[in-house]
Parts: C-alpha cells; structure tokens; sequence
C-alpha cells in the first residue's frame, strides 16, 4: 500500500506530515510533501483525510483487490467525498459525514 503526493497541488500546509502515525512524510526544499518510505505505509488514509487541497492519493492494490484503482479525498464542509477512480477512469464517490469518516 502506499501514497502518492501531487506536487503541483500540495501547498505545504504540513497537515498531512503531522498526521502520519509512522512519521513517513517530510517536505523538500519547495515546501512540497513527499512520502519517504513508501513501504511502510499501511494505509491509515490519516494523510488523505487531512489535506484540505486532494493533494494525496492511495493506491489500491490488487492484494485488496484495487486493481490499480486510486482513491482521494475531497472535503466539503462537514462531509469527506472519496473517489476511487478505477484504472479506466471510472468513479465512484462515496460521501461521509467528518465524524463518522473514521468508521471507514
Ligand atoms: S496536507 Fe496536502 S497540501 Fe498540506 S503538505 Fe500535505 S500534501 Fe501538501
Ligand atoms: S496513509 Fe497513513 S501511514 Fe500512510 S502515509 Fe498516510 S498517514 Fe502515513
């Protein structure tokens, strides 16, 4: 399992490094996120959850049954969107309240 940062959305907040339960993420000289030990990630979606500009991607691999497919979080008020996009660009969003978001 493993995160991918897009640099051209990230803004430096350092949400996203303050968050990560195994420490994994760190910032370049840009101010831009990158996750440095991509192994380690145990898909937690704490990063993904917390980065206000969908900055952060999750790859679902074909071990949990992903197939490429990826998945990001878009925040709107109070509710989290997750989209899994499949690998021929198909989407599904599905929508949960803030609070709750922690039951998925
Ligand atoms: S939370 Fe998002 S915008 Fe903020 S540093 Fe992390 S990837 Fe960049
Ligand atoms: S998914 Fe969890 S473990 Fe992986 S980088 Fe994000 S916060 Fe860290």
């Amino acid at each position: 399992m493993s995160i991918k940062i897009k640099e051209n959305k990230c803004v430096g907040c350092n949400k996203c490094v303050e968050v990560c339960p195994g420490s994994l993420i760190y910032k370049n000289e840009q101010n831009k996120a990158f996750i440095k030990y991509e192994k380690d990630c145990w898909g937690c979606t704490a990063c993904l959850k917390e980065c206000k500009f969908s900055a952060i991607e999750y790859y679902l691999g074909v071990d949990i049954g992903g197939n490429g497919a990826h998945l990001y979080v878009e925040e709107n008020e109070d509710t989290l969107n997750w989209h899994i996009v499949c690998k021929n660009e198909n989407e599904t969003v599905i929508t949960t309240n803030r609070k709750e978001s922690n039951k998925y």
